[in-house]
């Protein structure tokens, strides 16, 4: 459980606990349900959750401690990811670990936490009852859709849940996926190819596809990877090899530019108006 995340739109990881269950053809090459074979440490799929140690739980405050030191570093606040190896909005994760969660978001206001999850639809019954009307300053709400049909059943659902930053994750990207034309729209969405053993492919027209459509419509676009040298315009459009792509495109796994341009923007200046407002 990395405190310090290689994740190119994250500082941070956070897991107040391990453990979940499948949901949809995204869940298929789990990156935690393998670490969780290779560790041990969890059963996947219906299987008690583990919570992690109270040691652990202390790590954001000592990331909040630093807030200003960051800051002054970087000029922004610091990302936290929550949570890359289980569901925040699980309903077999147990109630407490969620309250408790939600009382270290509130100790923790410098950091901007980014809950990630494919069950939008239990995240109204799951916040706490406090939850303000305009979302909370420090909370990003984000749903996963791998392609169309799961953005066509979790976009409407998390749009209409309070929140100053509200997200997709197209990752990995198995279909194509295209934003609406009307009503509203995410403020941040992330693209990015599958890898490891068995990836299945990106088009790269996808990525160009949704990039546009993020242009288009004022969304943040972060083009993460493509996952795998085969789905990368140098290798499956150029004919180079992954190799020599490799030398011009070392960004991500499988490189991650986008007709030549590295993509990856966030949401930030919507966050502070909305705060401002
Ligand atoms: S929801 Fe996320 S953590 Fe849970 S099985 Fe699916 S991919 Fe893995």
């Amino acid at each position: 459980m990395a405190q310090d995340s290689k994740i190119e739109w994250t500082d941070h990881t956070f897991n107040p606990w391990v453990g979940c269950t499948n949901i949809s053809p995204g869940c298929d090459h789990c990156y935690a349900e393998s670490w969780s074979k290779r560790s041990g440490l969890v059963k996947w799929g219906n299987q008690p959750r583990r919570r992690t140690s109270e040691a652990y739980w202390r790590t954001p405050l000592k990331w909040q401690a630093g807030a200003a030191s960051f800051m002054a570093r970087h000029g922004r606040r610091q990302r936290v990811f929550c949570a890359s190896l289980a569901d925040v909005f699980d309903n077999k994760a147990d109630k407490t670990w969620r309250r408790d969660l939600f009382d270290l978001i509130e100790a923790t206001p410098d950091l901007d936490w980014l809950l990630l999850t494919k069950r939008p639809q239990n995240i109204l019954k799951m916040l706490p009852p406090n939850w303000p009307a305009s979302g909370k300053p420090n909370v990003w709400l984000g749903a996963t859709a791998e392609n169309q049909d799961h953005f066509d059943q979790r976009w409407p659902v998390l749009a209409m849940v309070p929140a100053v930053i509200r997200f997709i994750s197209y990752e990995p990207a198995i279909g194509p996926l295209r934003l609406r034309t009307s009503g509203p729209q995410p403020d941040w969405l992330i693209s990015g190819g599958e890898s490891g053993h068995g990836a299945r492919p990106m088009h790269p027209q996808w990525a160009r596809d949704i990039v546009a459509d993020c242009e288009r419509f004022g969304v943040a676009a972060f083009h993460k990877q493509w996952g795998s040298f085969l789905n990368n315009p140098l290798c499956f459009e150029m004919g180079l090899s992954a190799k020599e792509a490799e030398a011009l495109d070392a960004h991500g796994k499988g490189g991650g530019l986008l007709d030549g341009r590295l993509c990856r923007n966030f949401p930030e200046n919507r966050r502070l108006s909305i705060i401002a407002a």
